[in-house]
């Protein structure tokens, strides 16, 4: 049997392109979700892949799934910390519940999920963990404070288990997507879209999931094992232009 993974926010967008290619590579995959039964479900019935509903902003809830899925499948050893969200405002009207909603999710879900699963890594002399953060934690983004806050708060927490993971064969890495055509990106006005987004990126395009999903089977791979700390940027040449 293949090595088991576990997906946060594995069954929509990003996350389900990265699910589908890591089963595609042969691994066990377990695809997390926070709340969307219906698309969950689909999801689960057309790839055959096991889904779980919790909530990454729990220590508890993320801790009580990955003993269960251990205890079905055995250890975790390919984490990909996924699932993410947006609560957009311009700070002078942002509110304490969308900063604390993108934190919990998008900060606090990385150690929430890595503490339960780093002492076994450890202890078994191998690991792959795959942060999903954004260019705009690279760059900064005007509405996204919270956002921007969380996501380079991803790339520090990585490069600091890097370090840490090192020795014990555990690697720890980003990719930060640019605009990649998913539901989060439905929520942007078109004319947003097309003046202020496609504009920007010098390939003339959003990316696609699937372009995400690639890198994190790479990144998995034992071929994969000088790479620790890096920062990937897959963005389409957003970040020069
Ligand atoms: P989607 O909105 O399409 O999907 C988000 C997934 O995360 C869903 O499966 C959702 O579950 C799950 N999720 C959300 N909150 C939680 C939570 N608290 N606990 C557990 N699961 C949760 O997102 P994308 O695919 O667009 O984004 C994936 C990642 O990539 C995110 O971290 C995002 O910030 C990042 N990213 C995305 C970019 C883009 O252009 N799309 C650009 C740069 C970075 P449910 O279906 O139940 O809601």
């Amino acid at each position: 049997m293949g090595r088991v993974a576990v997906v946060t926010g594995g069954t929509r967008g990003i996350g389900a392109a990265i699910a589908k290619a890591l089963k595609g590579a042969g691994y066990q995959v377990v695809a997390g979700y926070a709340g969307n039964d219906a698309a969950a479900e689909a999801f689960s019935q057309a790839n055959n892949i096991p889904v779980r509903k919790w909530d990454v902003s729990s220590f508890e809830e993320c801790s009580a799934h990955l003993a269960a899925i251990e205890k079905d499948l055995g250890p975790v050893e390919v984490l990909v910390n996924n699932a993410g969200i947006t609560r957009d405002a311009m700070f002078h009207k942002m509110t304490l519940e969308q900063w604390q909603a993108v934190m919990g999710t998008n900060l606090n879900g990385l150690f929430n999920m890595t503490r339960p699963v780093w002492d076994g890594m450890r202890a078994r002399g191998f690991g792959r963990i795959i942060n999903i953060s954004s260019i705009n934690g690279q760059k900064g983004q005007m509405g996204q404070a919270n956002y921007s806050a969380a996501k380079a708060g991803d790339i520090g927490f990585s490069k600091a288990l890097a370090l840490e993971g090192a020795k014990k064969g555990i690697t720890v890495n980003t990719i930060c997507p640019g605009y990649i055509n998913t539901d989060m990106m439905a929520t942007i006005p078109e004319e947003v879209m097309q003046k202020q987004i496609l504009a920007h990126i010098p390939v003339g395009r959003l990316g696609e999931p699937e372009e995400i999903a690639r890198c994190v089977v790479f990144l998995a791979s034992d071929d994969a094992g000088f790479i620790t700390g890096s920062t990937i940027t897959a963005n389409g040449g957003q970040y020069l232009a």
